[in-house]
């Protein structure tokens, strides 16, 4: 594949809408002047004949991987083709919980470089995406699951990465609202990871949306890609609901349907569809401030802004792209959450919603090159894609300006499937539904 060179001549911003520098002084200035000087947070444009990369998705890892695109690698001719408004596929859906303790180190070091880039997001944006590193706290409540946990926290540590043993009583402190004696499992401790947290998710999308419109990137919303056009093994744009573009290079990013557009270049992928869902309770007075796992199920929560607890499960086990979840799921979920948190049963649930979650062979994503020059993808994210959105944006940058996987996602190449070199967190095999 000939990797596609920077821009020579960026195209002119003069045309683009600039909405301007967000600070606590422009606040002011306009309140008191009526509100009158906002614009668009990005601009809406209209798609061109052709591109030299066309990313086609509008989630967090499409509007991310434009960003730095444009704005790290300086190829700004670039559009991102969204078949609704953009941040309502999974990016706006999730859990919002960012972390890096995980277990194989090529995984700590690729979601450690995520939550490096989390930590200045904000200030490169110039966008509140109330990033909350409130710590995130996985329990245990068996002897066994003691030194699951304490090997994870050890790996991480060697590699740089924050990670503290919490005992029962630090837990008892941390989180009051826990029964530690009553459940079917007593808590035993927990192993904390104080640098995790969460992240309003929808302003990551509308974020990285204004920062690319900005530099220059068309995004293109209510166009949806219908048919990837191919010369011989090579892919040179898209069909779209508005007619086709050309592109040098075309990049998948399309989280729960990847199989679908993949299907359309003729791939079949090692990804599986399910449905994933999340709760919101009504708001209550703070309660929880750290990200809680619970060990004995599949069960995590934290506490919004608005005082809402969010939690969630397991996937539903089927295959489907349907947005909703069943009940059997949503009761599982709500037996492990007044099992740990018996105060729950109390509260009245506001929302429950799903997303379609690309579950990969072996539980970790795919960033990679495929069979066919000029198509890049970008998914298999499982649903542990939000915390991944800055690196997967940035290496999926990486990949298509220079040819090369990114150092940080040389063991995320679609290859590893045949080749045998899977990277099984859990070490589960290729059951999608267990990951
Ligand atoms: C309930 C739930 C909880 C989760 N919790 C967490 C969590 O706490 N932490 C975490 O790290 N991850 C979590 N995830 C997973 C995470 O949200 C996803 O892995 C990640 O958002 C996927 O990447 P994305 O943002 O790019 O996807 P998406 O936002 O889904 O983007 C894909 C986009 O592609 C578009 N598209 C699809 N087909 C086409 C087409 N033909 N033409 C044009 N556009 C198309 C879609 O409309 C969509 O906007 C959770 C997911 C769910 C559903």
């Amino acid at each position: 594949m000939t990797p596609p060179q920077p821009d020579r001549a960026p195209r002119p911003r003069s045309s683009r809408a600039s909405s301007g520098r967000y600070s606590l002084w422009r606040l002011l200035r306009e309140g008191f002047t009526g509100q009158r000087g906002w614009s668009r947070a990005w601009a809406k444009a209209q798609a061109r004949a052709g591109y030299r990369v066309v990313i086609v998705g509008g989630g967090g890892h499409g509007l991310a991987t434009a960003y730095y695109l444009a704005t790290e690698y300086g190829i700004r001719d670039v559009a991102v083709v969204e078949r609704g408004p953009i941040g309502l596929g999974n990016v706006g859906r999730n859990t919002t919980i960012i972390r890096s303790n995980y277990f194989l180190p090529d995984n700590i070091r690729f979601y450690e470089f995520s939550l490096k880039l989390w930590e200045g997001l904000e200030r490169r944006l110039n966008f509140n995406a109330m990033v909350s590193q409130r710590g995130t706290l996985n329990l245990f409540h068996t002897e066994a699951q003691r030194d699951l946990m304490t090997r994870r926290a050890n790996q991480m540590r060697l590699l740089g990465v924050d990670a503290e043993g919490v005992s029962r009583d630090e837990v008892r402190r941390l989180v009051p609202l826990v029964d530690l004696d009553n459940g079917r499992y007593p808590v035993l401790g927990g192993f904390l990871q104080p640098r995790g947290g969460t992240v309003r998710h929808d302003a990551v999308a509308w974020g990285y949306a204004r920062g690319a419109s900005e530099a220059g990137v068309d995004i293109i919303e209510h166009c949806e890609v219908t048919g990837l056009r191919r010369e011989g093994a090579r892919i040179t744009g898209v069909e779209t609901t508005r007619g086709p573009i050309e592109a040098e290079t075309v990049c998948l990013t399309v989280a729960g349907h990847s199989s679908v557009l993949a299907a359309m270049a003729g791939l079949t992928l090692p990804i599986e569809s399910h449905v994933l869902q999340a709760f919101v309770t009504e708001g209550i007075k703070p309660v929880l401030d750290v990200v809680l796992t619970y060990g004995a199920g599949h069960f995590y929560v934290s506490q919004s802004d608005k005082g809402g607890l969010v939690f969630g499960g397991a996937i539903d086990g089927y295959n489907t792209y349907g947005q909703r979840g069943t009940l059997p799921m949503a009761e599982e979920v709500a037996a492990s959450a007044v099992t740990l948190l018996p105060g729950v049963a109390r509260l009245k649930i506001l929302r429950q919603w799903g997303g379609v979650m690309d579950m990969s062979m072996d539980g970790s994503p795919i960033i990679s090159r495929t069979p066919l020059a000029g198509l890049i993808f970008n998914g298999g994210w499982c649903y542990g894609g939000f915390k991944a959105i800055p690196a997967g944006g940035m290496t999926t940058a990486h990949l298509i300006a220079r040819g090369e996987a990114h150092p940080a996602a040389m063991h995320l190449d679609l290859a590893r499937f045949a080749a045998g070199r899977t990277c099984d967190e859990r070490g589960i095999g290729p059951h999608p539904y267990l990951h």
